[in-house]
């Protein structure tokens, strides 16, 4: 046999850093459910909890690992485990040790209390609950989880490196109170961390993975001083620590990584591959390197060419003993195995792997399997050559390109004169922003019918009269544009990929977004495009309806990108200007429909942002660009708003601005219109609508509490900029609550237009 030079190392040590653990049928969400319903009790929520963490060791341990982590596993978020285990859980939840009760009540919202607050996990779709930061935390160490986890694997003869968040990240991705600084509780942070550490050596630990994300990100003045602090105390302990890394490149914080002198390393090589070039000389003297060289957080094959050059490299300089292979990150990312996918094209899953076919590809790649390695170049170079991979005619469409597809034919100054003669809309025109409520009846439909129970006939009269019904409330309500209702909508980014070439659908592919909550995201695997009108039949229908004006609703291009699994074999912009194209034709025939407004959704837009600030202004250059060419194909009459919430916008505003869209919405009402600040110094063109009715309780503001929110915004623009609307779709509300309030924002225009001067 003749073995190749980067073939010629024995095995190396493998390690997973973390499980998906919401289970391969999602048991764990429906045992989740069924507890806070009412229809399981604790133990039996324990139980299938206990079930899932050692069928996944197990499975694990089949694969072959080395390294099989313990504590990734959690009954809803790792960042609130990580805040029982040190003690500092807030304080306005109760004191002492922490209840299952305790627990959901600091996940959940419930009818005495708001839950902790949730943001995103860096730039994923991982939500986890931020840790609220103040000087009377007790940092009373709970070690009971990560202690029963590692015994339970014990039993079953399964040796693990429990998983921590590391002290700076865990302390950066928290809040400090009214001002409070979080880095004044360092020394009390490091003790916790340090009691921790203590306890698992005592139970005879050998490695500990300590993720700290946050050094792939720009770090605040203070973090240097407090992260060598922190890791001089740590390292004291004789456990060894893997300095965990993900997401990005460790760049300038290389320094402080390598001299922390943890006794391992991980660096993601798939977001980063060329940092390799610069950890290997840096690393100290037994250091070792934990090479992440198999994507954790999207659904390809890995390459295993790349892969092994990688490995060839950190070998040869380091020697096998001191290389180590992972996933980039935790497979929490990623949906659990492909083997429950039977529908999906043979061909396409052939490039596809899930949480277990990423484990058996760090094995391969340990062990040099030469099979495995054949069986991957020509998985490979299959898909390279499909041809579902290259759409000619999208390519020929998007090289031909030119400045003016991604401008508008007059500058809003002039456009506006246009649509106010078309529109003739009062000053502060009222809208909604696109959804009206999804209740269980339209669900219910449209499950009989996707399932073949229900005729298309049947399906489509219920979604007109669904749709009449709405537009005749909407009426009633006296709302100046009007909306269709999205009843035929699942979800606003699978319903239009539905309709397009290049995305795929799996049954159980499921993420965690947070606690019991799944995303499915669709797979883009090919070039997209337009298969036919999405949107137009049934706008078309809900506009010959009435007389007042009918806004289009489409999903914007970025939305559509971040919230699918996306290729990696172009790159990303590519794929936004393919879905970019596909929608303009769209906005194209709803305007040839007679569609006035046209609505296109970015929520998304800012959680496309890199890490790294100076990654940013590329992003942002073709991110804007995407919704340009999406909206820019239309007559200076016709009306482009988008709309955009769930998070701080403030430091994106001239992105925003940029799009070009005659109107915007955006989520302000839930922050009392704490977005306005940011417009106060950036004078903003066009026509806004900052929501003035928070849609995420059943609670029905008042018209005087609206009126005054929209005061605040006649104090930042002016009365013709203005648009009144909620902070986002109601699909999610009822439809008694629903009413009264839209009635209410109606009647807070009206209040705001009688007070302006004649
Ligand atoms: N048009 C969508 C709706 O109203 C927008 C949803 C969103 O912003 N997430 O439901
Ligand atoms: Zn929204």
């Amino acid at each position: 046999m003749i073995a190749g030079a980067v073939n010629t190392f024995p095995r190396l040590k493998t390690a997973n850093l973390g499980f998906p653990r919401i289970g391969r049928q999602r048991e764990l969400k429906f045992a989740l459910e069924g507890f806070w319903s009412g229809k399981q009790i604790e133990s039996e929520l324990l139980e299938t909890a206990a079930t899932l963490r050692a069928e996944h060791w197990r499975l694990q341990q089949a694969i072959g690992l080395d390294f099989i982590p313990s504590n990734d596993f959690t009954l809803y978020d790792q960042v609130l485990d990580m805040l029982v285990l040190l003690g500092a859980t807030p304080a306005r939840f109760g004191s002492g040790s922490v209840t299952l009760e305790r627990y959901f009540a600091m996940a959940r919202n419930n009818k005495e209390q708001t839950a902790m607050e949730m943001t995103k996990w860096f730039d994923t779709n991982y939500h986890y609950l931020v840790p609220e930061w103040s000087a009377s935390l007790p940092f009373s160490v709970d070690l009971t989880k990560i202690f029963n986890e590692i015994t339970e694997a014990r039993v079953l003869g399964i040796e693990t490196r429990p998983v921590l968040i590391g002290p700076l990240t865990l302390l950066l991705l928290g809040k400090g109170a009214d001002g409070f600084d979080p880095f004044t509780l360092a020394e009390k942070l490091i003790a916790a961390y340090k009691t921790v550490l203590a306890a698992l050596a005592e139970q005879k630990v050998e490695w500990v993975q300590i993720d700290e994300p946050i050094l792939a990100t720009d770090l605040p003045d203070s973090a240097a001083g407090f992260f060598r602090k922190a890791y001089a105390d740590l390292t004291q302990s004789p456990v060894k620590l893997m300095l965990t890394t993900y997401f990005d490149r460790v760049g300038d914080n290389l320094p402080l990584a390598v001299e922390s002198n943890t006794a391992g390393i991980h660096i993601d090589l798939v977001r980063a591959p060329e940092q390799l070039q610069d950890v290997l000389p840096a690393l100290a003297p037994r250091q070792v390197l934990s090479l992440g060289c198999v994507e954790g957080r999207n659904v390809w094959l890995t390459d295993f060419a790349i892969a092994k050059s990688f490995i060839a490299e950190a070998v040869s300089r380091l020697g096998p003993e001191r290389v180590i292979l992972a996933p980039s990150c935790s497979l929490l990312h990623v949906p659990h195995d492909l083997r429950s996918e039977t529908n999906l094209p043979a061909r396409v899953k052939g490039w596809l792997r899930f949480a277990e076919e990423k484990l058996a590809e760090v094995i391969a790649l340990a062990n040099s399997d030469e099979a495995a390695a054949i069986a991957n170049a020509i998985a490979i170079a299959d898909r390279e050559a499909a041809e579902s991979s290259t759409d000619r005619e999208v390519r020929q469409q998007l090289g031909a390109l030119s400045e003016s597809d991604f401008a508008r034919i007059s500058p809003y100054s002039q456009r506006t004169l246009a649509q106010r003669a078309e529109l003739q809309l009062p000053l502060f025109p009222t809208t909604t922003i696109g959804s009206f409520p999804q209740t269980a009846e339209v669900r219910r439909r449209r499950a009989a019918h996707k399932h073949g129970r229900e005729t298309t006939e049947s399906y489509e009269a219920f979604l007109r009269e669904a749709i009449e019904s709405c537009i005749r409330q909407q009426e009633e309500i006296g709302l100046d544009v009007l909306v269709h209702g999205e009843f035929e909508r699942n979800d606003m980014v699978e319903y239009f990929a539905e309709y397009l070439e290049g995305f795929l659908f799996t049954e159980n592919g499921w993420v965690q977004s947070y606690g019991s909550r799944c995303v499915k995201p669709p797979i883009i695997f090919g070039d997209v495009s337009r298969l036919r009108p999405m949107t137009v039949k049934w706008t078309d229908y809900a506009r010959s309806l009435t007389s007042r004006p009918m806004k289009g609703m489409l999903t914007g291009p970025i939305t559509m990108l971040q919230w699918s699994f996306v290729r990696n074999d172009i790159p990303r912009q590519q794929t936004a200007w393919q879905i970019a194209l596909a929608l303009r034709s769209e906005v194209k025939d709803l305007e040839s429909a007679g569609i006035g407004i046209i609505q296109v959704d970015e929520p998304a837009l800012r959680e496309g942002l890199p890490l790294r600030n100076s990654d940013r202004e590329q992003y942002l250059d073709w991110a804007v660009k995407a919704f340009r060419l999406a909206t820019s194909a239309v007559s200076d009459r016709t009306q482009i708003h988008t709309h955009m919430c769930y998070c701080e916008f403030e430091d994106v505003l001239p992105s925003i601005a940029a799009l070009d869209a005659d109107v915007i919405s955006m989520e302000s009402a839930r922050s009392r219109m704490e977005l306005l600040q940011a417009f106060r110094a950036h004078s903003y063109p066009s026509e806004i609508g900052p929501g003035v009715y928070d849609i995420h309780s059943p609670r029905v503001p008042s018209a005087e509490e609206m009126r005054e929110l929209l005061g605040l915004a006649i104090d930042v623009f002016k009365p013709e900029q203005i648009w009144v609307n909620p902070d986002c779709g109601l699909k999610t509300r009822a439809w008694p609550e629903t009413i009264l309030a839209l009635k209410n924002m109606c009647q807070a225009a009206a209040s705001a237009r009688s007070a302006m001067p004649r």
